[in-house]
C-alpha cells in the first residue's frame, strides 16, 4: 500500500479504497485485460486511479501484449484468446 495519504474522490467527496482492479485496454479489435492491478478505487462508481508506477508498467505490458495479439490476428491464428501468467 502506498505511504501517501488516501486520495479523496473529487466527484463523490469520499476516500478511495486501495484494492485490486481489472485493467482493460482495447485497440483496433484487440483487447487486453490485466487482472489484480492495485489502484485507488472510488467506492461509489468504481473508477480506478492508478499510481504513476503502475501506469508506467501497464503501458509497457499492454504494448507488448497488443503487438503479440496483432501478429496473431495478421496471420489469422486459430487461437483468439490467451491467458498468460508470471509465477
Ligand atoms: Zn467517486
Amino acid at each position: 500500500m502506498p505511504t501517501k495519504p488516501t486520495p479523496i474522490c473529487g466527484q463523490h467527496n469520499l476516500p478511495k479504497e486501495w484494492r485490486p482492479t481489472s485493467f482493460e485496454y482495447n485497440d483496433d479489435g484487440v483487447s487486453v485485460r490485466v487482472p489484480n492491478v492495485y489502484a485507488w478505487v472510488c467506492p461509489i462508481d468504481g473508477e480506478a486511479s492508478y499510481t504513476p508506477e503502475t501506469t508506467d508498467e501497464l503501458i509497457v505490458t499492454v504494448r507488448e501484449l497488443i503487438e503479440t495479439a496483432k501478429r496473431a490476428k495478421a496471420r489469422r491464428a486459430a487461437f483468439t484468446e490467451y491467458i498468460v501468467a508470471v509465477q
